[in-house]
């Protein structure tokens, strides 16, 4: 599932092999695909159009257009963004194809479905962008912002840094990642955690991004990069999908758990559900 590093790794590809070209003819195979606005203006909008860039808001990928609409792909779990050639055409799960000049072709697909995307004006583009919570690399997430936002806060953890009003990128496997590094439990209550554990979970965030970043995101089975390559970042986690295995910290066994109704990965040993702080809050709270 696209979460920052993978979404930032498409956009990086879109930059360099994308960015320049003519949209030729957009065919849309599943109508599911279109937000808004109708299929049919989708379609007119996209049309004859001049790539003019690539960026990334949280796990969206925004493709902008000289006319100053942009296209924004919510990649959900298994959307991928296939140019061909060098790719091998692909013939299932199509549901948009991109014909761009010098018969390159820029296909969407997604085995799952879920992927979604629309065209917005300059003006919708923006304000859609104030509604998301900052960008978890970038200046405006201080530890600061963090602490400030959910210290008060008596929900669980792990629910509140999935929140893309909260921060916007992150999903469920650099959470739990970036959880296990700063040892803290996904089901700790966000008042619980004392101003170390708030370094420390701010930190771990921006390292487990970068590192995902770094190793052109991870791949389970769905993800792919533009030209069809997985990413690297599986071989670097710690406890996402570990379940049974050896924790890298303690020695002991990560265990997967339900969280805020996601699967969750997890050191019992090392993540301590009721730290001190946990139980203060049993007495006070
Ligand atoms: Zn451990």
């Amino acid at each position: 599932m696209p979460e920052l590093p993978e979404v930032e790794t498409i956009k990086e590809d879109l930059k360099e092999l994308v960015v320049g070209a003519r949209i030729d003819k957009a065919e849309i195979l599943d109508l599911a695909l279109v937000e808004g606005p109708s299929p049919e203006e989708f379609v007119r909008r996209l049309e004859g159009r001049l790539i003019v860039d690539a960026r990334r808001r949280g796990k969206n990928l925004v493709v902008g257009l000289d006319s100053g609409d942009a296209v924004v792909f919510q990649l959900k779990i298994g959307g991928q963004l296939l140019l061909v050639p060098p790719v091998e055409v692909p013939t299932t799960a199509l549901i948009l194809v991109l014909r761009l000049d010098g018969d390159r072709r820029l296909f969407l697909r997604d085995e799952t479905g879920f992927t979604r995307a629309r065209v917005s004006t300059g003006e919708e583009l923006a304000a859609w962008s104030v509604s998301l919570g900052p960008e978890p690399l970038e200046a405006e997430f201080g530890v600061e912002y963090f602490r400030g936002k959910l210290s008060s806060r008596r929900a669980r953890i792990k629910p509140l840094i999935l929140d893309q009003e909260v921060v916007a990128g992150v999903g469920n496997i650099y959470a739990d990642e970036a959880l296990f590094d700063a040892r803290i439990h996904p089901r700790r209550k966000a008042n619980t955690l004392s101003a170390d554990e708030w370094a420390a979970l701010h930190r771990a965030i921006q390292n487990n991004l970068r590192a995902g970043i770094e190793h052109r995101g991870t791949t389970f089975s769905l993800y792919r990069d533009v030209l069809g390559r997985k990413g690297g970042h599986q071989e670097y986690l710690k406890v996402f999908l570990r379940a049974g295995e050896k924790c890298l910290g303690c020695g002991g066994k990560v265990v997967r758990e339900k969280v805020g109704g996601r699967a969750t990965f997890v050191c019992p040993a090392c993540q301590r559900e009721a730290g001190l702080e946990g139980e203060q809050s049993l007495l006070f709270g």
